[in-house]
Parts: structure tokens; sequence; C-alpha cells
């Protein structure tokens, strides 16, 4: 249930791209994102000319892989994917570039895991859609430049901070998706529903929605889940009793908190006396690596009121008490 594609079975994965959005009108959410998108798009076509290369950021599942796709679909252009840790070798990366025809997305996920030498190859490909590369080694060494077709990169992070600035100077658009509100998250419950043929009421997409992390991958899964709850537990449809009921079933609290952000907390709580404490000893005292707590679990807590980041560490906050069941002040206690 985690916001990580890789743990899908194919089944799920081609569940998965039948619900993907496949334009901007299709797009739930982000309205202020989309709006100037769709602006740049259609400049960039007006004029002939490749749409500027954009960085987007934020959590897992958010939408950043489904926006790349729709903003090639928009374009009329291929889109290409490929990943920070995959672009191992700058000749990886010129295989790629070289291969472009004109005004094509090429996608790179995970941007801020590429390795320091294939980036600086990427620099000059962004600016001036050309590429130096390096032929023999040696005294026989010598460097030829290779023009490029003009294209877009899409870069993809969940750590913007972590990229390094004269890359991040390199993009002309700069978009951070935030988590989504329930209520849009309930619009995407019940189109997807529908992709499926999976008759849901209101009041069930809505439970999905509220305990999805603000997540619509999330959301997509418990709705994947809850289905078969529903057919086999239930009547064949999602009303609010059989999505409570699978929810509980699935370790997805009443917050929508999942068992690892709840491991966290207690964590904190019981063996940190609250906090503060480093982020390191907490992974390694819940046993999930440090860089998943602070890209995938921490952003949600801390934005739900039940997590701090003081500058001596994390701090588990007065609601996170109460939620785990301990007096309002245990926290600070007296
Ligand atoms: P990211 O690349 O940010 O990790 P994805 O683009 O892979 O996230 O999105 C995960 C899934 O969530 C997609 O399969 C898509 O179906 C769904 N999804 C994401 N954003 C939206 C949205 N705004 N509307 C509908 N579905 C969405």
């Amino acid at each position: 249930l985690s916001g990580d594609p890789s743990s899908l079975s194919q089944q799920d994965k081609d569940i998965d791209k039948a619900l993907r959005p496949l334009s901007f009108d299709d797009f739930t959410g982000q309205g202020k994102i989309i709006d100037n998108l769709q602006i740049f798009v259609d400049a960039a076509k007006a004029r002939e000319e490749a749409l500027d290369h954009v960085l987007l950021h934020g959590p897992p599942g958010l939408g950043k892989t489904t926006l790349s796709h729709i903003i090639a679909n928009e374009l009329g252009s291929s889109l290409k994917i490929s990943s920070g840790p995959v672009l191992d070798k700058p000749s990886d990366l010129a295989g790629l570039l070289t291969n472009l025809q004109p005004y094509d997305v090429l996608f790179i996920d995970e941007i801020h895991r590429l390795n320091p030498i294939v980036e600086e190859y990427l620099y000059s490909a962004m600016e001036d859609y050309k590429i130096d590369i390096m032929l023999d080694s040696g005294p026989n060494a010598r460097s030829i430049q290779i023009g490029l077709n003009p294209f877009t990169l899409i870069g993809a992070t969940t750590r913007a901070g972590l990229l390094t600035s004269p890359l991040r100077a390199r993009f002309g658009i700069n978009a951070r998706l935030e988590y989504y509100d329930s209520k849009l998250l309930t619009t995407i419950v019940t189109r997807s529903a529908a992709i499926l043929k999976m008759p849901i009421e209101e009041s069930g997409a809505y439970e999905i929605a509220r305990r999805s992390r603000g997540t619509p991958r999330i959301a997509n899964n418990l709705l994947r889940r809850t289905r078969d709850f529903a057919q086999i537990k239930g009547e064949g449809i999602i009303n609010s009793h059989i999505a409570e009921y699978a929810l509980s079933a699935l370790d997805v609290d009443q917050n929508g908190l999942d068992e690892m952000d709840n491991r966290i907390l207690m964590t904190i709580i019981e063996k940190f006396k609250g906090g503060p404490v480093g982020l390191s000893t907490i992974a390694t005292a819940c046993g999930e690596e440090a860089e998943t707590i602070e890209e995938v679990y921490e952003p949600f807590l801390i934005q739900e009121g039940f997590l701090k980041r003081t500058s001596r560490g994390r701090e588990a906050t007065e609601k996170a008490y109460r939620h785990l069941g301990f007096e309002p002040n245990a926290k600070t206690g007296q």
C-alpha cells in the first residue's frame, strides 16, 4: 500500500495504466500548476519551439509521471522515460539524447540521484541542445560535439533540496505538487471506480479518499483492495461500511495513517520521550531507510500535524500523543 510502484504485480500495473488521466482536462487537482502548464504548452506549440524544461517535485504518487505523459500527449510528442540511477554513464545519456526526435519529451525520474558526471553532460544538452562526447581515452582522447534535436527535459524528484544549483537553474518551469484534499481524492476514486466498472457510493469513495494520505496512488491502491472485499465479503458495491471494513483489515487507521506512520510516531514517543530525536536514530529504531522516512512518511505526518521538525530533530506533537491513545499531557510529563 505504500507509494512504491515497483511493489505492484503485473495486473496491478495494468490497472495503474488504465487509471492514468491522459489530458490536462482529465487530471484532477493541482489547479494552478495545470493552468500554467496548459499555457506554456500552447505557447510552445504556437511558436513551434520545444517546451522549456520542467522540474516536478513532491512526494511519491502525486502525479509527476502522469503529468509527464500528459505534457507529451498535449504537445503531440513522444515521451522517453528514464531515471537518475539508471543513467550510470555519460554514454547512456548520450544514447538517449541522440535518439530524440524534434520536440520529444525526455522524463528523468529521481533526477536528484544522477551521477554528477552524467549531470554535467546534461547541462549543455539542456542549454544549447548540444552534447560533447569523448572518443577514445589516453593520448588519443578527443571530444566531438553532437547537435541534438530540440527537446524538453522533465525532471521529477521527491527531494528538490538535493538538486545541485546549476541543474536547478536550467529548468525554466518549476512546479511543486501538493497533497490532495479528501474532496479531490473522492473525485479521483469515483473516476477510477467507473473505469474499473465497480459500483461505488459517494460515502464509500469518500471513506477511501480521506484515508489515502493525500495521495492518488494510494487512493487507487486502496480502491483496488476494497473492490476485492466488496466482491467477496460484500454485495459487489463499495459503500462506506465495506470501505471501513476493508481499510481496517488493511491496517489503515481512522486518520489514514498506515502501519509505518504509526510505528514512527510510537517509536519517537516510547523510545525517545517524544523527541527531539535525529532522523537516522528513528530510522534504525523503526527498521526503515532514513531516506524513505524523510521522503515518504515525514512530509505527510508534518502536514497533518503529528510531527514537528526542529533544529534538534523530530518531535511528536500533542496530536500524535492523542492519536496513539496517550494522555494529552503525557508529552510534557506533568
Ligand atoms: P509520481 O510519478 O508522482 O510518483 P504517478 O504519476 O505515478 O506519481 O501517479 C500515481 C498514480 O496515481 C497514477 O497511476 C495515476 O493513475 C494516479 N494519479 C496521480 N495523479 C492523479 C490525478 N491528479 N488524477 C487522477 N489520477 C491520478
